[in-house]
């Protein structure tokens, strides 16, 4: 079987190859995860299938064979996949096999984002897995705290955000603000916002939303450009009942959370396109947010060698990829086969981390008697951030920290 934390593509994105290739068990989620999924995984198929033949097409013109023999998996082997999936609530407990029980419980990381609690009966000894999946922020805007979960034997423990913390919340609004008055209305430029569509893309529009309200959102269009965060902002405002209570108290005054005057959402790829022919300033929220994929891509293709222009990345960005290039200050980047010269400013904004900082993930294990947890390994983050929490959990009193290197394999 296959038990799934949150619809996060680094997460649920290989699924239809799993079941392209044979797997046919049982896939546990949670039912928002799953109805993400659903929309997520046929945006990824869309997007290998797209990458593939841009590449094929390439590849033929020079002469050459494409690098890869084919996408990773088509829209087809999307629905076969979607029918494996099976649903659990938070804090429902499900048999899932044998002597082994699954309870989820939220991870306030993603609508939907689930710790993963395993039970596994052996008929002599019951060992208690915990798996934290991603962890939220205890001050997210839209988003529970993440919940506390019972003592566990052993844990998986991702650690993103290990090695620092994130800017006061307060100030986020603010400095969103600055941002989009800055390129918008002192340069009179665009200012482009790669987001994730699920996640931080509702959290721009909530906070956009919550500017626009108060009067203090200066009169630019805002176009998001993303059909999934289209999608996905639709599934999220179905799923309000799993908002903090200050949000649910807040969407009877105001039901539509993330639309405002001035929004578009943009659907259709000719009106993506027709969005670079705009002179006009304006805000474009776009995917994906380490801008490796998706339209953004096209957006900072045509934008960024404008010095009028803004970037703002609103997440973490991987080594290797092109936001985290473009926030060390390359002068030149490598888009969809082209050199792009960067002009346009280029900033970086902590708030709308969708992961626990430091003190929250050492927080989120505090509902932990650290003498009885046998094990605890550290997974999910680069080598700084692992080493660093490392060292803050066994000074919290956490003994055997383990950081798995790829590969290796260990006994329960
Ligand atoms: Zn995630």
């Amino acid at each position: 079987m296959l038990v799934l934390s949150h619809a996060h593509i680094d997460h649920s994105g290989l699924i239809p190859r799993l079941v392209a290739e044979g797997f046919s068990g049982p896939i546990w989620s949670t039912p928002a995860t799953r109805d993400l999924c659903t929309i997520m995984l046929v945006d990824s198929a869309h997007i290998q299938e797209y990458d593939y033949a841009f590449d094929a097409r390439r590849a033929k013109k020079r002469g050459r064979v494409p690098e890869e023999s084919g996408p990773l998996y088509t829209m087809d082997d999307v629905a076969p996949a979607m029918q494996l999936f099976r649903t659990a609530d938070y804090g429902e407990a499900v048999g899932i096999a044998p002597g082994i029980t699954l309870t989820y419980t939220d991870a306030g990381h993603i609508l939907g984002s689930a710790a993963v609690h395993l039970e596994i009966d052996d008929g002599e000894r019951v060992l208690k897995l915990s798996f934290s999946g991603d962890v939220g922020r205890y001050v997210d805007r839209l988003l529970p705290e993440p919940a506390p979960f019972r003592q566990a034997d052993v844990i998986i423990c991702e650690s993103t955000y290990g090695d620092r913390d994130h800017a006061p919340v307060a100030e986020a609004e603010e400095e969103l603000l600055r941002h989009v008055i800055e390129v918008c209305v002192d340069r009179g430029g665009r200012l482009i916002i790669p987001a994730f569509s699920i996640g931080k893309t509702q959290e721009l529009l909530y906070t956009l939303n919550a500017l626009s309200n108060a009067g203090r959102l200066p009169r630019v269009p805002v176009f998001v450009d993303s059909p999934l965060a289209i999608s996905a902002t639709q599934i999220v405002q179905q799923y309000g009942q799993l908002f903090r209570p200050a949000v649910r108290e807040e969407m009877r005054l105001d039901p539509e959370l993330f639309d405002f005057p001035g929004v578009e959402y943009v659907r259709s790829p000719d009106r993506s396109k027709e969005l670079n022919t705009i002179k006009k300033p304006c805000i474009v929220i776009s995917a994906s947010g380490m801008m490796e994929a998706g339209r953004v891509r096209h957006h900072l293709l045509h934008g960024l060698p404008d010095p009028a222009n803004g970037v703002l990345a609103v997440g973490f960005c991987a080594p290797g990829t092109l936001g985290s290039a473009l926030l060390e200050g390359a002068k030149e980047v490598h888009i969809l086969h082209e050199q792009v010269p960067v002009r346009a400013s280029v900033r970086k904004m902590e708030f709308y981390s969708a992961h626990a900082d430091r003190g929250e993930l050492v927080r989120y294990l505090k509902c932990q008697n650290p003498a009885k947890v046998k094990r605890l390994f550290l997974v999910h983050g680069v080598e700084r951030s692992l080493l660093a929490l490392k060292e803050n959990l066994v000074g919290q009193g956490f003994k055997e920290v383990s950081i798995p290197r790829k590969g290796e394999r260990f006994e329960l």
